[in-house]
Parts: structure tokens; sequence; C-alpha cells
């Protein structure tokens, strides 16, 4: 297993380390978490804030979640890419978004929360066409 996981957003201006295997990797479904990745769920690994190095000048935005806890989330100024989460319901900890790592092949998914409020079209059916890249087609004008 690795123990150290690092990543960076889109343009590269924030970059960062972690030390050690996550706590967990979470699949979430809320509707914070939709609206904030702009697509059917985040995921991302949890890690003790203190073994976490980040570089880079980050902007953030915090909230009060459903349940009443104060939620920050922490995006590159530049590019906007979503790098962390911290909830204050679990204070010295942080949740960096696994879209984001250089290398997540070793971590797979432990749970997915707030399964309810799941959005059918984030699910694939069996007869959805998928391509290894790009495909050739274009809207016509
Ligand atoms: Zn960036
Ligand atoms: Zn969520």
């Amino acid at each position: 297993m690795k123990n150290k996981y690092s990543g960076k957003c889109l343009c590269g201006a924030v970059t960062y380390e972690a030390d050690g295997q996550p706590i967990i990797v979470a699949q979430c479904h809320c509707d914070e978490c939709r609206r904030l990745s702009g697509t059917g769920h985040t995921v991302g690994a949890m890690f003790p804030s203190k073994v976490v190095t980040l570089k880079g000048t980050l902007r953030k935005f915090e909230y009060v979640s459903g349940k009443s806890t104060e939620v920050l989330k922490a995006f590159c100024a530049q590019c906007g890419s979503p790098i962390y989460g911290t909830n204050s319901r679990t204070p010295n900890h942080l949740t960096l978004t696994l879209g984001s790592m250089d290398d997540a092949k070793e971590l797979d998914i432990q749970v997915v929360i707030f399964e309810r409020d799941k959005q059918h079209w984030d699910q694939l059916g069996l007869d959805v066409m998928s391509f290894a890249t790009q495909p050739d087609w274009k809207p016509e004008d």
C-alpha cells in the first residue's frame, strides 16, 4: 500500500500531500455535494488534518449543513476545483476530493451516504454506450 497521497487542482496552482491511509473513503449524494460538484455526488477521503500539507491559494465557502454542523469547502482560487472539505462534526479532520488525487488506484469507496438523495441520472443503465475517449460526434448546426 502507498503511504503518501498527492494531488492537485485542474490548473496546478494548488497541490497537496497526505501521509498514511485515509480513515474512510465515502461517496456522498447529498444536495450540497450535488451542487458543489455539478454532478450527482462527491467522493472524498478523510484524513487527520495534521497529516495533510497544502500549497497554493485556496478560496473557502462556509455554510451550515442540514444537520446544523458548520461545513467548509475549499477550492483553488484560480480554477475553482474543489480540494477539500471540513465539518465541525469531525474537527481535526479534513476530506480530500478523490478526483483531485494523482493516483487513487489503491483506494475504494467504502461507504455511500445520503443515498436517499441519489438522482436517477447518476447511475448507468446497461444500454448506455461508452467510448474509450471523446467520440467524433458533434451537434448538427
Ligand atoms: Zn487550480
Ligand atoms: Zn454530501
